[in-house]
């Protein structure tokens, strides 16, 4: 059995413990001992941009968006939250880039398309 103590009354409590039974106090699983949350990982995000658009910029963001949860598992609370930036970054280059990317695609067709009505006149 691997018994928590309490952080504020130091009562020994089960590790499942929700609430400390002596005092009361709100106990937190392990990894989120220092109250900190982890960071938007962008992986689900990172992984659209791959597929859709750019992978180089992708993979950036994937590997990043990896280490966000690895760093955060195992404690490294700013180094999770350092590749969470990075991912974010990424991601948005790969977003905006794909953006940019279609509207080029787009403005191709038409031009095209209006050459060829015009052709045809
Ligand atoms: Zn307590």
């Amino acid at each position: 059995m691997n018994n928590m103590y309490c952080p504020n009354c130091g009562a020994e409590v089960s590790e499942k413990a929700v609430i400390c039974v002596k005092c009361g106090v709100a106990l937190k699983p392990n990894n989120l001992a220092n109250g900190e949350t982890q960071p938007k990982t962008w992986l689900v995000e990172s992984i659209l941009v791959t597929i859709f658009c750019c992978l180089p910029f992708g993979i950036a963001a994937i590997v990043n968006a990896a280490n966000v949860g690895s760093r955060f598992g195992s404690g490294d609370i700013e180094g999770a939250q350092r590749a969470s930036k990075q991912a974010g970054k990424w991601t948005k280059v790969a977003f905006w880039i794909g953006v940019v990317w279609v509207a080029l695609y787009l403005l191709f067709i038409f031009a095209f398309g209006g050459l060829a009505m015009l052709a045809a006149w």
